[in-house]
């Protein structure tokens, strides 16, 4: 695979840049992120360069500048460190640098990054070493190492918490309180301006010098910054060492349990003392531990490929989906550029339902359901935004930011190339299949784990709600007598304001459908909690209202070659030559030459639309039909979303286009790790991360959750000799090893019998059994 970051041919958990380039500081502070979860921090170096973007960002903190929305303010940086040695400030672009090395270990979650300096006649070894721990969610360690190879140097530091961050621009935070506590710990205050959320940063240095003298550091205190200034004298091959430890806090953590500003300064301190008292090794193995316990040890995956950089790639997707998912609180979600970046804000959209979630159903299904949580939160949003719009339910915010938060969609986005003016944004306010997506992905949920307790308190209600929605929005054409959803944009965004969209009218049926059916369900079954729901959704007259619209939505048919039409108009709409596009270096070329009013007259598509739906309902729809819908869309697709090469790898494997799926799929892995050096510059695509696993596991693997059943049938592209993969089903786990001519699935310490689906056959498994079968 063509990769524009490197690998290690005898270790699939590294990443590397070989050679420091400033011009690609985006790419790499982004793919070599660190983080928790809690926090994501860029891998922006020690020093400074133009057109770095030092992002650390905390998950929930979402606050308004100026009328703008809300988004994840960027917050002081403690990875600054100026170093200045004999006179010269480090600076790569200056002297020679040798022997370079940018590592991130994705394993333990280590940046390292050593090279040798060479300025002035003299050369300097220098070593750098992060981690975002894994094991304290509030801690970020670093150690510096600096070895003079031919002389004695003098070295200056400056290292510290500098707040004058912003959001390319916009500032979020207040400038607050700096103090130093025993001489040696230093804290700043701040709080964010709208939200009020106070924040302290915590930070200290240890030393270790070659013969054990002490170091002495000077606070220096500027506008928004708080330094440690200290100066050594080291001798020719001898060597400074320190480790630099911060700790960031805020009043909204959820194991924050204090009360006001003295509580969380202590809080920060305390947490920083704590975490000081151990070397940077302990604390390097607390995390690598964390990282093996609460992430590899669930849904190991192994690829034998003739491309060793297939299980890379995976190595990497999981890497990002665990440093960007924040299972501690279910407050939060996954953002669609998780915490690496300031694009999209931080906020989430159905990338979560429809590309991330399946991963954690399937390998931690308690962080699927902290991810639903989050949405049964946002109900209350979801009300106020259907208010908004005179509908009723819940509707969906299409980006959402604080559960509370509601619509947080921008209302304008980049000039337009023809008129030259900010461009609308109409996803806010038009994008509807979220709510549907919502609906599904909880569904899904329940379908795989069984979780019973948790449908009735959460999942069914968000259906049925959302249902209430659909109720109200659907519009009856009477001259057709039917139900139509009229001037919506589809999961293709190429297309705005247009009618009936296939994949929103289909999604809404089943969303109706799926209400219907528990309506009836609970009344039966739970009548204790049919009742509570009844009152406080007015269920009854739903119920018949639901039954008099279900038959009569609008579901685009075939036409006579049998392709669904992607709405009313696409197929009546010009075609023209998509070459250019579909084979360029960057995504959105198109609009180069067109703007999005002309786009809307082209039979292009942005992403999978019609062929989503044939994915998601692949009972509903045969394997010909499939075919013939993907000969139509696929070359009108120029996948300028990262959420469709995964989605065509899927389908692709389904229809036994195993070449093709292959391609599709190490073209999703290339869209962060990639050789476009500029992709990742806002951050790293979570659904397209989510959407590599879901190609493996769905497309190679053949898994796929139908219904209530498990159904696997896995195809495997030529280059790969052995796929293995463990998955969750029903509260149990199953190992899965597919190679050439075998499929094994083993149940592990099955508690209960597990059944699963192979060509049409059933197999029910006990224990520790297995199920071998030829392909
Ligand atoms: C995306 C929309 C999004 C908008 C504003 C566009 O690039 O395609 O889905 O709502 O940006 O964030
Ligand atoms: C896509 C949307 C997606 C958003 C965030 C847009 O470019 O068209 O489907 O939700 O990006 O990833």
């Amino acid at each position: 695979m063509q990769l524009g970051v490197g690998t290690d041919p005898s270790n699939p958990w590294i990443l590397q840049e070989k050679e420091f380039n400033s011009r690609h500081l985006g790419k790499f502070e982004a793919v070599m992120c660190q983080g928790n979860g809690y926090m994501g921090v860029r891998a922006a170096t020690e020093e400074h360069y133009v057109g770095e973007h030092r992002d650390m960002l905390i998950a929930g903190t979402f606050d308004k500048f100026d009328g703008e929305v809300n988004e994840l303010p960027n917050l002081p940086d403690v990875t600054e460190i100026k170093i200045e040695i004999n006179g010269q400030l480090l600076d790569l672009n200056q002297g020679e640098v040798s022997d370079y090395r940018r590592i991130i270990d994705l394993k333990s979650g280590l940046l390292t990054r050593s090279f040798t300096w060479t300025i002035a006649e003299h050369a300097y070894r220098l070593k750098f070493e992060r981690l975002v721990s894994m094991a304290n969610r509030h801690l970020i360690v670093s150690r510096v190492t600096i070895t003079p190879l031919d002389g004695q140097a003098i070295v200056k530091v400056q290292s510290g918490i500098d707040g004058q961050q912003t959001n390319s621009g916009s500032q979020h935070l207040v400038d607050g309180d700096k103090r130093l506590f025993d001489g040696e710990f230093m804290q700043m205050l701040t709080s964010t301006n709208e939200s009020k959320i106070n924040m302290a940063m915590t930070t200290c240095h240890k030393f270790k010098t070659a013969d054990g003298h002490a170091i002495k550091q000077h606070m220096e205190i500027g506008r928004r910054q708080v330094f440690f200034n200290f100066t050594d004298t080291i001798a020719a091959q001898a060597t400074l060492q320190f480790v630099k430890y911060s700790t960031l806090v805020t009043d909204r953590d959820n194991d924050f349990q204090g009360q006001d500003l003295a509580a969380l300064q202590e809080f920060g301190l305390t947490q920083l003392k704590t975490a000081c008292a151990e070397s940077f090794d302990e604390q390097l193995a607390a995390t690598t531990a964390a990282w093996q316990q609460s992430v590899w040890d669930y849904g190991k995956l192994q690829i034998e490929s003739s491309d060793m950089d297939d299980q890379v790639a995976l190595n990497f997707a999981r890497y990002q989906l665990a440093i960007s998912t924040p299972v501690h609180d279910h407050r939060m979600n996954i953002g669609a550029k998780g915490l690496t970046g300031e694009g999209y804000k931080g906020h989430t959209f159905w990338d979560t339902e429809i590309f991330m979630l399946p991963y954690y159903i399937f390998t931690k299904p308690e962080v699927a359901k902290s991810l639903i949580e989050y949405r049964y939160l946002g109900l209350a949003g979801a009300h106020r935004k259907s208010q908004d719009n005179k509908y009723a339910g819940a509707q969906f915010p299409w980006e959402a930011a604080w559960p509370s938060d509601g619509e947080s969609t921008p209302v304008w986005g980049a000039a337009d190339i023809i008129t030259g003016r900010a461009m609308k944004i109409w996803s806010g306010f038009i994008e509807q299949h979220i709510t549907s997506d919502v609906a599904y992905g909880a569904m899904e949920y329940v379908n795989a784990t069984g979780d019973d307790q948790f449908a009735l308190d959460k999942v069914y209600e968000i259906i049925l709600d959302a249902a209430r929605f659909w109720a109200s929005r659907l519009e009856y054409n009477e001259t057709a007598d039917r139900y139509e959803i009229n001037d919506v944009i589809g999961p293709d965004e190429y297309k705005e304001h247009i009618n009936n969209n296939a994949f929103t009218n289909y999604t809404a049926q089943w969303t109706l459908q799926t209400a219907i059916d528990l309506y009836e369900a609970l009344k039966t079954n739970e009548p204790k909690k049919f009742a509570e729901l009844n009152q406080k959704l007015d269920l009854d007259k739903y119920y018949q209202l639901w039954q008099a619209q279900v038959d009569k939505i609008y579901l685009l048919q075939p036409n006579a070659d049998g392709v669904i039409p992607e709405n009313d108009t696409y197929l009546s709409l010009k075609t023209i030559d998509l070459s250019k596009y579909k084979t360029a270096e960057h995504v959105g070329g198109i609009f180069n030459d067109y703007n999005l009013d002309q786009i809307s007259k082209i039979q292009v598509t942005k992403q999978a639309d019609v062929l989503l739906l044939l994915y998601l309902f692949e009972q509903k729809f045969a394997a010909q039909e499939k075919r013939i819908n993907w000969d139509y869309y696929e070359p009108r697709t120029t996948h300028d979303s990262s959420l469709s090469l995964s989605t065509h790898a899927v389908l692709a494997s389904d229809l036994k286009m195993t070449d093709k799926a292959y391609e599709l799929f190490q073209r999703a892995c290339q869209i962060d790790i990639g050789p476009d050096m500029a992709s990742s510059n806002d951050g790293t695509h979570s659904a397209s991360l989510g959407g590599i696993w879901n190609a493996v596991v769905f497309g190679f693997g053949g898994v796929r959750l139908l219904g209530e059943t498990l159904r696997i049938e896995p195809h495997l592209p030529e280059a790969w000799t052995n796929l293995s993969f463990e998955i969750f089903w029903q509260q149990q786990r199953l190992q899965i090893t597919v190679d050439k001519s075998r499929l094994t699935v083993k149940a592990l310490d099955a508690t209960a019998p597990v059944s699963f689906e192979h060509r049409g056959k059933q197999y029910r498994l006990s224990g520790n059994e297995s199920a071998i079968i030829d392909l």
